[in-house]
């Protein structure tokens, strides 16, 4: 089939990319010039695990462009893959989407026929917001083509994209229109099936089960991707909860999660307590619901609570802090880990951000460390007085106290009595329970973890 892709971010590159190993012939559009440009060197702009192997091993199967209207006119089926980030009022900023609808109506061919996929994460009704968008300026260039619109949300985890999309839990596709949901089953046959060879480092796991094809209506389809992540986040809440309490009596968190994760009822995924969800769905996701909930004048105060709990994690790391150091003006605190989570270099919404200009806030001066995001994190912390490292032993040169923020592997191989001779104080707050508490204490750290 020939496709289009409208936005090669995080989403849009590995469906693309993906969708070219499957040899479908794929376009992928991006706005973004220097994204093209190095997508055209078969570079990938993200950090993705096999992205940029998959990109130089696909080189007759996707090639990439800023120029919409061809790519839109030739294509059978066009994904709109841009993002949707929170406005002011927690709504979803659905820009980008209706401009890629209006950008693709002008490229679409008279008397052709389309199907249009979005697969951004967008509030309820936008897939037919979308479609008025596309006839309107069909109807101003006084054509006709046609157009059937369908959403297909995407559940894809940073760090892990490729293997989510080689190998879903299912696909969910939501329309009004037969004809686009045969399209979509036609476009993921091959996963559907299962009937692709995999690529070499990504083989198929070990008792896989064939994903189904969720068929709906565009309400529900665009509903299940909000509910669906309004839940894993309240999952982490609902554990950081207990895990707060926790503290308070003796109990440690993580024997907690593991004897009530065992029981398939709760399932023992999500229910590591730590410094709190970030990254570029769950906080505008849940604000989206509880926006979308206020429209309605309907009140979502499981979902608002779970991401009270998730800005309180925050404090409570500067309240450690604060029990251990006293004072945290003048003080040296060092962090590791920038990235939302492992395996990206992903730093929106990150946890991190927040704690960093609490930190700052409050006089500390801070040393930084990731593996792959530090260019991202320089990006979005412009301004602040912040000394970035690209080696763990530097960032912990001279600290009071050294925070892990993000679950790299990397981090559980460290030389920590080395770590720990380069710091003033060997105080370790572990934000992500990641670390062998026993491991650390006999390397002569002070260890805290989060709810233990
Ligand atoms: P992203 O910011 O990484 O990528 C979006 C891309 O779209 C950017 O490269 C941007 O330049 C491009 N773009 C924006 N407007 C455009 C336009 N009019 N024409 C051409 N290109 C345009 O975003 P993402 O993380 O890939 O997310 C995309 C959507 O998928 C969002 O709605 C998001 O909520 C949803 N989603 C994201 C994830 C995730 O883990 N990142 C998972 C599931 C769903």
């Amino acid at each position: 089939m020939n496709i289009t892709i409208i936005g090669c971010g995080y989403v849009g590159l590995t469906t693309g990319v993906a969708l070219a190993y499957l040899k479908h012939n794929v376009i992928g559009i991006d706005k973004d010039l220097n994204k093209i440009m190095l997508l055209k060197q078969r570079k990938s702009p993200i950090h993705e695990r096999g992205l940029e192997i998959l990109l130089q091993e696909t080189p007759k199967w996707i090639e990439f462009q800023s120029d919409i209207n061809q790519a839109a006119a030739d294509a059978d089926v066009i994904i709109i893959a841009v993002g949707t980030p929170a406005k002011k009022n927690g709504e979803a900023d659905t820009s980008s989407v209706e401009e890629a609808a209006r950008d693709i109506a002008f490229g679409l061919k008279e008397n052709r026929s389309y199907t249009v996929v979005v697969k951004s994460t967008v509030p309820i009704g936008s897939n037919r917001r979308v479609e008025t968008v596309i006839n309107r300026v069909l109807n101003s260039r006084g054509i006709s083509a046609e157009v059937s619109i369908a959403s297909n949300p995407e559940f894809l985890r940073e760090g892990m994209a490729l293997s989510d999309t080689f190998y879903p839990d299912r696909i969910v596709a939501g329309s009004e229109s037969e004809k686009a949901i045969e399209v979509l089953r036609k476009m993921y046959q091959p996963i559907l099936e299962q009937t692709f060879n995999p690529p070499s480092f990504l083989p198929r796991p070990e008792h896989y089960n064939l994903p189904p094809l969720v068929t709906t209506n565009p309400a529900s389809a665009e509903m299940i991707k909000y509910a669906a992540n309004a839940f894993l986040a309240l999952k982490i809440s609902y554990i950081n909860e207990i895990g707060g309490l926790c503290e308070k009596v003796g109990a440690d968190v993580t024997e907690v999660a593991r004897g009530i994760g065992l029981d398939p009822r709760i399932g023992a995924r999500f229910l590591n307590a730590g410094i709190g969800w970030g990254g570029s769905c769950f906080p505008k996701d849940t604000s989206a619901l509880l926006a979308l909930g206020t429209e309605y004048n309907y009140s979502m105060s499981i979902v608002e609570a779970s991401r009270n709990v998730n800005l309180r994690q925050r404090q409570i790391v500067l309240e450690k802090l604060q029990t251990q150091l006293k004072v945290l003006r003048g003080r040296t605190i060092g962090i590791l880990g920038l990235a939302f989570k492992p395996d990206t270099d992903d730093v929106r919404e990150s946890p991190v951000l927040e704690i960093i200009k609490l930190l700052i806030e409050r006089g500390a001066n801070v040393r930084v460390h990731d593996p792959v995001a530090l260019a991202n994190a320089q990006k979005v912390l412009a301004g602040f007085e912040i000394d970035y490292f690209d080696d763990p032993y530097t960032v912990a040169a001279g600290c009071d106290a050294l925070i892990l923020i993000t679950e790299w592997d990397y981090y559980r191989n460290l030389d920590f009595i080395k770590l720990k001779t380069e710091m003033k104080i060997p105080f370790l707050l572990d934000g992500r329970n990641f670390l062998n508490p026993s491991e650390l204490k006999n390397a002569g750290f002070i260890y805290e973890g989060i709810g233990r």
